[in-house]
């Protein structure tokens, strides 16, 4: 039998798992990502997570045939690192993987993709039908995508493609994105960003409300709490619906998927008030035919999972292209 690796390397955690030739996971293991004090830090931890994932499934890391890694980017995939990563802080400027992981597994074979690029080789891997054409969005701190067009999984020739956040749903622009554009959609939608544009509807509301927006810990979390309880926080989520039915829609018409699976913290923790409004209001918008909208049937796991599936299937999801 053969072993596949998979890591999800995020700003917060670590984690790397060992499969068997099926996907099933053996053995995990996961930590805290170094916050430094250089990139190669955070390189050593990913490659003691994996030591540990296998030692713990008793298999010797030269026994792992490929690896697929799902990464916070920026990426240099020719380089097979991350370059100047956006979430950690200024003094990690370059976190090697490829290179270091095909030496712990004397394979050439590790697949390196952005986080949301294995997040929809997971889904498709996962899929009963295995669709060709999908597309794994996801809501956290941050928005974008990962997808797959005609079975090929777009990464774009820097790895950049389907950085979605970035398109710009509001041309007046009216809120400043992390990344200095105007109108941007996660300037408006991500966990992040959602505390300071409620606080900018409260301003323009004039409006009594429960919701704390004057209180430094106000967070998106408050926002969905209160909704259904309070009119000021129903009409913050129906701006943050309307907004995630363009950028979804723009997704829909620029590539023809079958299936959007929603994923992130914020679409997890709240699927009535994040996930559903999109998939009831999506059929008004979408032109081309309609995607099915639904969350991520993988939870939290889905960049691992999809990490490992990109390890079984050659970077693809692809279970045709299962290695056995
Ligand atoms: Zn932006």
């Amino acid at each position: 039998m053969g072993y596949y690796a998979g890591v999800d390397l995020g700003a917060t955690n670590v984690r790397a798992a060992v499969a068997d030739d099926e996907g099933t996971v053996i053995a995990a293991h996961e930590r805290p990502t170094p916050q430094g004090p250089t990139g190669i830090a955070v390189t050593e931890a990913v490659l003691d997570c994996l030591r540990s994932a296998c030692s713990s499934a008793s298999v010797d890391p030269s026994a792992v045939l490929t690896a697929g890694i799902g990464s916070i980017g920026p990426l240099d995939l020719a380089e097979g690192a991350v370059d100047n990563p956006a979430n950690l802080p200024d003094s990690i400027d370059r976190i090697p993987l490829t290179g270091p992981v095909e030496q712990l597994i004397h394979s050439d074979r590790v697949f390196l993709h952005n986080d949301t690029n294995a997040g929809v080789i997971g889904e498709r891997f996962h899929s009963d039908r295995n669709p060709d054409d999908m597309v794994y969005v996801t809501i956290s701190s941050g928005i974008g995508a990962g997808v797959t067009v005609d079975g090929e999984v777009l990464s774009g020739w820097d790895g950049n493609a389907g950085e979605v956040g970035h398109m710009i749903v509001d041309p007046q622009g009216r809120r400043t994105c992390g990344c200095g554009r105007d109108g941007h959609w996660e300037a408006y939608c991500s966990g992040n960003n959602i505390p300071e544009y409620a606080e900018m509807l409260y301003e323009d509301a004039d409006v009594d409300t429960a919701l704390p927006v004057e209180d430094p810990d106000f967070s998106a979390k408050d926002v969905f709490d209160y909704a259904g309880m309070d009119a000021f926080a129903d009409h913050v989520v129906e701006q943050l619906a309307h907004w995630n039915t363009l950028g979804v829609t723009n997704i829909a018409q620029a590539y023809a998927p079958i299936v959007v699976h929603v994923g992130g913290a914020v679409a997890l923790n709240n699927e009535e008030l994040v996930v559903d409004p999109i998939a009831e209001r999506v059929d008004e918008y979408v032109f081309n035919n309609v995607p099915e909208v639904q969350l991520t049937s993988l939870g939290d796991e889905v960049v691992l999972k999809g990490a490992i599936a990109s390890a079984l299937t050659d970077g693809t999801g692809d279970r045709t292209r299962m290695r056995r």
